[in-house]
């Protein structure tokens, strides 16, 4: 069966959702082709069930959090800034709260929030939704585009492409648009898991599960190469370590693929020198001499990690701080500013918050999100190239793109009927 369609938008989740507001508020009449049962299963899980809707700053902050690629974001960003995302939830009946560490909730903690206003946005602007509709193939047909379900196919105008990722399968996304855009002559970066928790190679991280530890800064090594760095919150699991600086650090580039050369040094007092810590182990060590070292280590970081600490320095747990030697000092001081621990793996596309890798830039007007390769198709969200950190980031870069191309694609479907009725 074949039927028309002002706006077509395949995936609804955050991109796609936001897209459909834009283009029914600009007149068209969008469509929303969506495989799950309900939309934005994604935002019901995201930022713990709370929704890190984005982060408290000006779009500046966003293009440079986006690293080089960041740059592709200057005009949607302008278009639908980080001022408006909080604008657009509050109109819609969602108070939002900035949190210590910049990122923007809802008041109500309850992601549902979140996704109940947009889905009621996106159907005051006209927007028609079908579900457990997935989407199989787009073809080209001179300058419309062809979307192919199981039951009908829908040709149109504007075609906005905002199947996500591969991160958390389980969510829909399983990389579908990909293969859609590749047909119509796109390059697909290669993907990988990105925001990802870390399993390591000490057996010793198991003691230790369940402790946070708010302030860590991060070291990744690739060899001698030091690949990158974060700073943040910080978790030990039974297998390794999570959290915004773990996650973080598995955006930059290093061999992933063969992990085998991958060490993290932790750096716990991120804020001291270690000039200052070996003083202080030194007084404490002349004036404290009767305490045990493992109490003297807790003043500064968790017990459990200083006893770890004392271990992996060759010290026993119940020895005591008097008599510490230069060495001892200067170990247990090192050990504190630089644990390092080998990198096992990292959990997969199952755990990731986010894919790094994805539909090439360059084959994107960034001024409009058509594709340079289909007039009639507009891509948007987490299908592109671009991935950024913890914080609401990713979600800013959903609204701001689909936005834009929601806008542009109904711009093109006027356009195309009025063409049609000359
Ligand atoms: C656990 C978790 C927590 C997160 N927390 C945050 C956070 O707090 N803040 C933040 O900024 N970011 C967060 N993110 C990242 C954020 O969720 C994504 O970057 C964002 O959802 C991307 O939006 P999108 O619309 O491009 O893709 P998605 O939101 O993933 O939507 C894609 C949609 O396309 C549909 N689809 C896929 N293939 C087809 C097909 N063939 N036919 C029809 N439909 C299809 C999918 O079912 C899905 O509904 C989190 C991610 C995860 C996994």
């Amino acid at each position: 069966m074949t039927e028309h369609a002002d706006v077509v938008i395949v995936g609804g989740g955050a991109a796609g959702l936001m897209a459909a507001v834009a283009a029914g508020q600009a007149g068209a009449r969008p469509l929303i082709i969506e495989k799950n049962k309900k939309p934005g299963v994604k935002i019901l899980m995201s930022g713990g069930s709370r929704c890190n809707i984005t982060h408290n700053c000006e779009n500046s902050g966003i293009i440079k959090a986006f690293g080089p690629r960041g740059k592709f974001l200057h005009s949607a960003l302008a278009g639908f800034t980080t001022r408006d995302t909080v604008r657009f939830f509050e109109d819609a009946g969602v108070p939002t709260k900035i949190e210590d560490t910049g990122k923007v909730f809802p008041v109500s903690n309850r992601a549902h929030h979140v996704l109940d206003a947009l889905v009621a946005e996106a159907e005051q602007a006209g927007t028609t939704m079908a579900f457990l509709e997935p989407c199989l193939g787009i073809e080209p047909e001179g300058d419309q585009l062809a979307v192919i379900t199981g039951n009908r196919r829908i040709v149109s105008n504007a075609v906005i492409l905002t199947t996500g990722g591969l991160s958390f399968p389980g969510c829909g996304t399983t990389g579908d648009g990909y293969a859609m855009a590749t047909r119509l002559g796109h390059t697909i970066v290669p993907t990988r898991p990105a925001l990802v928790p870390l399993a390591l190679r000490e057996p010793w991280i198991a003691e230790i599960a369940g402790l946070t530890i708010p302030d860590v800064g991060l070291t990744l090594w690739d060899g001698a190469r030091e690949a990158g760095k974060s700073r943040g919150s910080h978790l030990f699991t039974h297998q390794g370590i999570s959290g915004p600086a773990p996650l973080n650090l598995t955006r930059f580039d290093a061999s992933w693929h063969n992990t085998s050369a991958l060490a993290l040094t932790m750096d716990f007092l991120p804020g001291a020198q270690e000039a200052e810590l070996d003083a202080w182990l030194r007084d404490e060590s002349l004036a404290q001499g009767r305490k045990l070292l493992s109490v003297v280590l807790a003043e500064r970081v968790p017990r459990a990690l200083g006893d770890r600490i004392l271990e992996e320095c060759g010290q026993a747990r119940d020895r005591r701080a008097a008599g510490l030697s230069r060495d001892d000092r200067k170990r247990i001081a090192g050990a504190m500013k630089g644990l390092r621990c080998g990198i096992a793996r990292h959990l997969g596309y199952e755990k990731a918050e986010v894919t790094s890798g994805g539909v090439d830039l360059r084959e994107v007007d960034s001024r409009s999100m058509v594709s340079l390769k289909h007039p009639a198709l507009f891509l948007a969200g987490e299908i592109l190239d671009l991935d950024g950190p913890i914080g609401g980031y990713n979600f800013q870069a959903a609204w701001s793109t689909g936005w834009l191309a929601g806008t542009r694609a109904a711009a093109r479907a006027a356009e195309s009927q009025n063409k049609s009725h000359d």
